[in-house]
């Protein structure tokens, strides 16, 4: 889910908003203003009913923030990264590179967000029970009474075992200690995420059928996102699983074909290019060292008569934007970060010098022997065969 309009930081992670947020604060917003608060407070004027409704919807999206900003400040406790918060349709999402190294740590995760949910429910009860004591009545009360139901709501929700949901995280953490195996904890926990994901579509199709309003399609929308993106998580531990343990020069092409920044793509053409297999070569200056990534997709970008007074360092990727990597950095920990350049390449640098190229398609290879290996199938372990190979 990436960012539309960046907010800021806080405590040193960087919020974000995708644009579909605004779908769903509107439909709180206008929800809790002409419907739910002018319901409870029939005195209520339409000026009041919408300054309440703007003030509990942005509370709850505060709030919402806070579960994920306590994802996010635990993770980077536990020494992950955290690339960012973003707000979107359905909620929140922190999101986080790499894996908890060990159930502990992907149980405090998962665990803090519900709990500060529920802490933040309890705390705006207590203050609505509070204020009616002391005798403030009306929509104050109103306010502080929705924000503590939803966010009550929302805790209890978020605790159901089925990721990608906190609980389902919290049942991966709980099986993957129990049984010392991660990717089959976590492939429990997304075939529970599944299943839960078809139920909320066949109780919304249910709802869509004989009940009146759209409550029915909200529900059959969450189950099908669910239901999506348990099935990813399936794969990625499945995939993640299967590259364990491999590292990055176990997979990359080593010594590949490097050109200059200072030669132009017409030549690159005629002289490496048509002459090599390779679809990308790494850029490098007069010590080898890596400057760039040009790949033949930005070649074919280029119009074919502008290749002879173009220069290869115009239109290749810059060093920035190419992933660099060792050739021991393990590649469960690349791959996350193989995106950043067009094409998902990475450079493989040794001493400060180019000696390797990573691709995609070594991957995707890699991937389909091991999925022809995998035990599944009466295979054994994908990692033998792999390896042994130079
Ligand atoms: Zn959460």
């Amino acid at each position: 889910m990436n960012e539309t309009l960046r907010l800021g930081h806080i405590a040193g992670i960087r919020i974000g908003v995708n644009w579909t947020v605004l779908v769903i604060f509107s439909l709180i917003l206008i929800g809790l203003s002409t419907v739910q608060f002018p319901a409870l407070y029939e005195d209520l004027d339409v000026v009041a009913a919408w300054a309440a409704g703007t003030i509990a919807a942005i509370t709850f999206f505060a709030s919402l923030l806070a579960h994920e900003l306590a994802h996010a400040i635990v993770a980077r406790r536990n020494g992950l990264e955290v690339d960012g918060i973003v707000l979107w349709l359905f909620g929140g999402v922190a999101k986080l590179k790499g894996d908890a190294p060990d159930p502990q740590a992907d149980l405090r995760i998962a665990g803090v967000g519900p709990l500060v949910s529920l802490v933040l429910g309890v705390g705006f009860g207590a203050l609505a029970f509070l204020l009616a004591g002391l005798g403030v009545g009306g929509i104050t009360i109103g306010i502080l009474g929705w924000l503590a139901l939803i966010n009550v709501v929302l805790a209890i929700f978020n605790l159901i075992p089925a990721a990608p949901l906190d609980g389902g995280r919290i049942l991966r953490a709980i099986l993957w200690q129990i049984r010392g195996d991660r990717t089959s904890a976590a492939v429990t926990a997304a075939k529970a995420g599944r299943i839960f994901g078809f139920v909320l579509v066949g109780l919304g199709l249910a709802q869509v059928v004989f009940l009146p309003g759209l409550g029915g399609l909200w529900m059959v929308l969450i189950g099908w996102f669910v239901t999506a993106a348990a099935g990813a998580e399936e794969q990625q531990a499945r995939v993640q699983d299967a590259l364990g343990g491999l590292r990055v020069r176990d997979l990359m092409t080593p010594d590949p074909v490097t050109v200059r920044p200072d030669v132009t793509v017409a030549s690159i053409l005629d002289d490496y290019v048509l002459r090599n297999r390779f679809s990308s070569f790494p850029v490098v200056d007069d010590d080898d060292r890596p400057v760039g990534l040009i790949t033949l997709n930005r070649i074919r970008a280029l119009d074919p008569e502008q290749r002879a007074a173009t220069y290869v360092g115009d239109v290749a990727c810059d060093r920035d934007e190419v992933a660099l990597t060792g050739p021991d950095e393990s590649l469960t920990s690349v791959l996350p970060r193989l995106s950043s350049c067009e094409d998902g390449r990475a450079i493989v640098v040794q001493d400060g010098r180019v000696i390797g190229i990573l691709s995609p398609t070594d991957i995707s290879r890699m991937l389909q022997v091991a999925d022809l290996w995998s035990p599944d199938r009466g295979g054994t372990d994908p990692r033998g065969p792999v390896t042994g190979s130079p």
